[in-house]
């Protein structure tokens, strides 16, 4: 079991009279909904709850798609996802969705909609980049199966599906490497590199993960109010563009690079780390709406 949140018997399929939600929830999971432990249990009823409700749970995450799909069953969740950090958006039920933005066919009966640049085409970059900064940069395609398992703690089946990477190239900093340095030389080059919690990500320029929200907006007009909730500065482009923003803090308090906006009053700080903190504030914020979705 690579998740630990609900048992097969715990899981229900929405009833058919749910009615579409005003809000999303668009989370992050690493960190967020997710403790280093991937166990979301925590927050495992309040996921039912949302699902049966109609307000959907759309992972927003630098995972793979096979991961999330992973997650998702999981979860129980069946709304769209975000994959690698905004390089594309998959609409596994796209029936329930307007989907007014170019879609191509995915797995399963579903859509996708690619957003970012192909990890064929950000590899040479990335080589690029450590070439001009005078260093090594070990991406996660480059590491060995027991490596990345003990970077993530993943079983060898989930380390091999967060191995299947389509539109991020994953990577790790050389010792003496500030990743303020490697952002700042990949925006002079055009390029994107976000700091996750375990790898640092190179992406296509024209997507992130607040982009991504932008075109799930687009996709669907109906869905006006987004509640976003993150841990790290690769959420800060989704928290930005949310009508609410929730930051989960980690064991030692939230991550520094949030803190400004925090104090700031732009994001509001969880109670506590990952499926805790998580399920306490989501339930406190859409209790405020308690007739959406009925
Ligand atoms: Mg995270």
């Amino acid at each position: 079991m690579e998740y630990s949140g609900l048992t097969t018997d715990q899981m229900q399929t929405p009833s058919a009279s749910t009615v579409a939600s005003r809000w999303l929830v668009v989370t992050d999971l690493d960190g967020t909904l997710l403790d280093h432990a991937y166990d979301f249990s925590a927050a495992a009823p309040l996921l039912r709850q949302l699902e049966q409700r109609g307000v959907p749970v759309v992972p927003c995450t630098s995972k793979t798609a096979e991961e999330v799909e992973q997650f998702r069953a999981a979860a129980g969740l069946r709304g769209p996802y975000i994959v690698e950090n905004g390089g594309a958006i998959h609409f596994p039920h796209p029936e329930n969705w307007l989907l007014e933005i170019p879609h191509q066919p995915g797995p399963g009966g579903g859509f996708v909609v690619p957003l970012g640049w192909p990890g064929q085409r950000l590899r040479p970059l990335l080589d690029s980049l450590a070439a001009e900064l005078g260093t090594q940069f070990f991406a996660l395609e480059d590491l060995s199966l027991e490596d990345l398992m003990a970077r993530t703690g993943l079983s060898p089946t989930g380390a091999a599906l967060a191995a299947r990477r389509r539109w991020s190239v994953p990577f790790v900093l050389g010792e003496d490497q500030a990743i303020e340095a490697v952002e700042a030389l990949a925006a002079a080059r055009g390029l994107k590199v976000l700091q996750g919690n375990r790898f640092a990500h190179l992406i296509a320029p024209g997507s992130d993960k607040g982009l991504a929200l932008a075109a799930l907006r687009r996709a669907d007009p109906r869905r006006r109010a987004v509640l976003a909730l993150g841990d790290s500065p690769n959420d800060m482009a989704l928290l930005d563009k949310a009508d609410h923003a929730i930051v989960i803090p980690g064991a030692n308090g939230p991550h520094p690079r949030l803190r400004s906006a925090i104090s700031a009053g732009r994001y509001q700080l969880a109670s506590a780390p990952h499926a805790v903190g998580w399920a306490e504030a989501v339930a406190t914020w859409l209790a405020l709406w308690p007739d959406e979705g009925h």
